[in-house]
């Protein structure tokens, strides 16, 4: 028996893994990972794979970054934890002063939630919390867009609208207000991204007139809705929506989980709007993705909304076990540095620019309706019919074939659905982002021959992270 048989059928004994149909490993080999290191995972049988999504996202600098572990390894002898309420520690000011400083001006407030997810609910809450303490407790429901994801605790699915991922639990969910998002994949022929971010607008705007008296705040995933399909739009939608929160006296949530520090081409994406969101969800790349941490910053208006005498009981009563864990903030000061020494933004838009050349040639592809990019972020939307963009049926797990084949040729691509992307660490080379498109070419190639069998079990879902 390998090692990593040995290792799966031990896992298999006792985990239940995330977001996965566990009976999908009785033909699919699980992966058991030994060592990381840069761009490439090891398994234990000495195989490699290129990581070509960043771990789910998380990974900017690589794995056992030298930098970030010597950050860690001295942290982690000083003070590995305490407790956040009534005390304090050096990581967690200095990364608090860091991320007001990076931040758009304004946002001079950081509370900190130990994942994404919980970073969410603490902006639906903060929000929601805000308009009650200034005495409009009728300013209780959130609008978000279709196609949107936010994370998988309740609230947080409540603003989701990953449709078949969520509908299991919509008895669950808060009842929020969706608008048409200004994805660009279904403009109309003929139509720049700004045009058709603009005119889908419209839908905001009277979504914003008709319940802006009950809506606490508008929450969007900037430039990418990400788990729906790395799905793209243009800077304007985010200006325009900025200027409409603040006619209509409505809180901009911008949840940049996913496309903070550096995966837009921008810091933040809210930059290239050039506006201040109310309140910044971040997480995942925040640590370099080496531990759970997540910061919610707001302005010192929301702040000052909650200050007061203890019996007027408007302090924000939440909290997290793990609230700005130290070790987790040195792995962040550490990421903020590398960020800071190599010039990263900059350095990214050569390899920004590689990748889209790397992958220009799939957009001839007949089963291939679009190839988009925005920063270090590219899809390839694969397509039954390319004029009409009909897609597979997702039971067809088309997506699960460019996968499969990945990990044969060392590469870990991991499809949204029908779309396969590339979210690399920054560390990539431009060699390295050629390897891939050339795996990925064989895997489209593959994936949409003419006849897939269609999946075992027709009740699993195509969800977010569902390699299917
Ligand atoms: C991943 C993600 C979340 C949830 O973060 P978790 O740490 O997985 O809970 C929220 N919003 C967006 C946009 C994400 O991509």
């Amino acid at each position: 028996m390998s090692l990593n048989d040995h290792w799966m059928r031990r896992d298999l004994e006792v985990l239940w893994h995330p977001c996965t149909q566990m009976k999908d490993h009785e033909h699919l080999p699980l992966v058991p990972i030994k060592r990381g290191e840069g761009v490439w995972l090891e398994d234990f049988d000495g195989k490699r794979y290129l990581d070509a999504v960043s771990s789910w996202w998380v990974n900017v600098f690589g794995h056992a970054n030298p930098r970030i572990n010597q950050r860690i390894k001295d942290q982690v002898d000083q003070l590995e934890h305490v407790i956040l309420a009534g005390f304090s520690h050096q990581p967690v000011i200095e990364l608090s002063e860091r991320l007001v400083k990076l931040t758009p001006a304004g946002l001079d407030r950081v509370f900190y939630a130990d994942n994404g997810s919980s970073c969410i609910e603490v902006a639906l809450k903060m929000s929601y919390h805000y308009w009650l303490n200034v005495g409009q407790g009728q300013k209780k429901r959130f609008i978000t867009l279709t196609n949107s994801y936010h994370g998988e605790t309740i609230a947080a699915m409540s603003v989701g609208d990953v449709g078949l991922f969520t509908d299991t639990y919509k008895a669950l969910l808060l009842d929020t207000i969706k608008v048409p998002s200004p994805d660009c994949y279904l403009r109309p022929e003929g139509a720049s991204w700004e045009e058709h971010s603009r005119a889908m607008f419209a839908h905001m705007e009277q979504a914003l007139a008709e319940h802006g008296h009950e809506v606490a705040a508008v929450i969007v995933e900037p430039l990418i809705q990400g788990a729906g399909g790395m799905r793209m739009y243009h800077p304007l939608y985010l200006k325009l929506l900025r200027e409409a929160c603040d006619r209509h006296n409505v809180h901009l949530i911008h949840d940049e989980i996913a496309v903070g520090f550096g995966r837009t081409g921008s810091m933040f994406a809210c930059e290239q709007a050039g506006i201040r969101p109310d309140f910044l969800c971040l997480s995942k790349a925040l640590t370099g993705g080496y531990l759970p941490l997540a910061a919610c910053l707001t302005t010192d208006k929301v702040y000052q909304a909650f200050y007061d005498d203890y019996p007027t009981l408007r302090a924000f009563l939440h909290s997290h076990s793990y609230t700005g864990n130290p070790l987790a903030c040195a792995a962040a000061l550490a990421t903020l540095d590398i960020f800071e020494q190599d010039d990263v933004i900059n350095a990214n838009r050569a390899l920004a620019t590689h990748m889209g050349q790397a992958f220009a040639h799939l957009a001839e592809h007949p089963h291939v309706a679009e190839v988009r990019q925005t920063g270090m972020a590219l899809a390839v939307e694969m397509v039954q019919d390319k004029a009409s963009k009909t897609a597979y049926p997702w039971q067809e797990r088309r997506g699960l074939k460019v996968y499969q084949h990945a990990l044969e040729r060392g590469a870990l691509l991991r499809p949204l659905g029908n779309v396969v992307y590339l979210l690399p660490p920054y560390v990539i080379t431009a060699q390295q982002i050629d390897f891939l498109a050339e795996v990925a070419s064989e895997g489209i190639d593959l994936a949409t021959r003419s006849h897939v069998s269609v999946a075992v079990n027709p009740g699993l879902h195509p969800g977010f992270r569902d390699p299917g």
